[in-house]
Parts: C-alpha cells; structure tokens; sequence
C-alpha cells in the first residue's frame, strides 16, 4: 500500500472541484484517496484523451479558474459548458457541471444552467439549475467533504466496477 503524502484540510467549500465531484460519485474511496494526495503513476489513456479532445474540440473559449475549480467556459447568460471524451452521459458529469453553477451562483452570477458536450458522439446534455439542482449540488458538496474528512478509507467497491480505474493498483494491487 502507498504512502500517503499528507492529511487533507478541507477547511472551505471552495476546496471541492470538478475532479472532487466527479470522483465522489464515481467511487468515495478515490476521492479520500485523492484528496490525501495519492496520485497513480503515470496517467490512464482515457485521462490522456479527455485532455486531447478537451484542447482540440473547441477553439473559442474562455476558462474560469475558481480555484479547485476550473469550469470549461460560460457563454453570455452564464450558461456553464463541459466537455467530455467520453461516449456516454454519466450522472458525475452533471454533478460537476451542477457544483460549477453552485460556485458560481455563490460569486453573485445569475446562472441559467449548464450543458455537457460530448464531441465524440456529437451530443450534448442539458444539465438545468433550478432549486432542486441546487440542493442536490449542496448536497454533493456537503457528501465530498465528509468523505474528505472521514479518518478511514470508504471501502472498495465491487471489482467489476473498478475497471479502468487508475487507483486499481493501490486498491487491489494490480
Ligand atoms: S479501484 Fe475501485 S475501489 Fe479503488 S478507487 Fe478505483 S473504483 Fe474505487
């Protein structure tokens, strides 16, 4: 089992991005994982591709660095966009795309809801924001930090569902 590097201080909110959401509805465990600071060596190719498509899908574009969080760009109307190389919806995407509203909203921006882009399959996904959206990305936050501050690793889940995951070798020893 690997080190890990140093203790998480989840002191704000603001310490929950993208990458946090995203691995709390994939797996709870990545995410305390993650948030202590355990890095896989060398990166997953589906990692590597989401980056490529990331730089080459769009050309015009304005990035938002909120910290932790990076959202892809918000067009006129503050409608938040995320791209993604993957070839199907999954409820993490817009979980992320519903915290960046969160964010947001919090910063005073009167945000009209979010859309995911799928270039590989030339789709996209309304992700609306509403009141309901709201407390389910309170929620999400609320669920990221408790799992952040837990003393124990959350357990692994069923192996079958840890295909292609990058933590696999300090999970299972692969
Ligand atoms: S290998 Fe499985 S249990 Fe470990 S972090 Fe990945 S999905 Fe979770």
């Amino acid at each position: 089992m690997s080190h890990l590097p140093h203790d998480p201080a989840p002191d704000a909110a603001d310490a929950i991005g993208g990458v946090h959401v995203k691995y709390l509805v994939h797996c709870p465990r990545q995410l305390w994982l993650y948030a202590r600071g355990y890095r896989p060596e060398g990166r997953s190719e589906l990692v590597a591709l989401g980056e490529f498509v990331d730089e080459t899908t769009f050309t015009r574009r304005r990035d938002i660095d909120l910290g932790e969080a990076r959202i892809d760009w918000v067009t006129t109307g503050a409608v938040v966009h995320e791209t993604k190389s993957s070839r199907s919806p999954a409820p993490a995407h817009a979980a992320q795309v519903r915290h960046y509203c969160l964010l947001l909203e919090r910063r005073g921006v009167a945000v009209r809801g979010g859309i995911v882009h799928y270039p590989l399959i030339r789709r996209t996904t309304d992700v609306p924001w509403d009141a309901a959206a709201r407390a389910e990305a309170e929620a999400t936050e609320a669920a990221a930090l408790a799992v952040i501050a837990a003393d124990a690793a959350p357990p692994r889940l069923a192996r079958s569902a840890c295909r292609g995951c990058s933590y696999r070798d300090y999970c299972w020893g692969d």
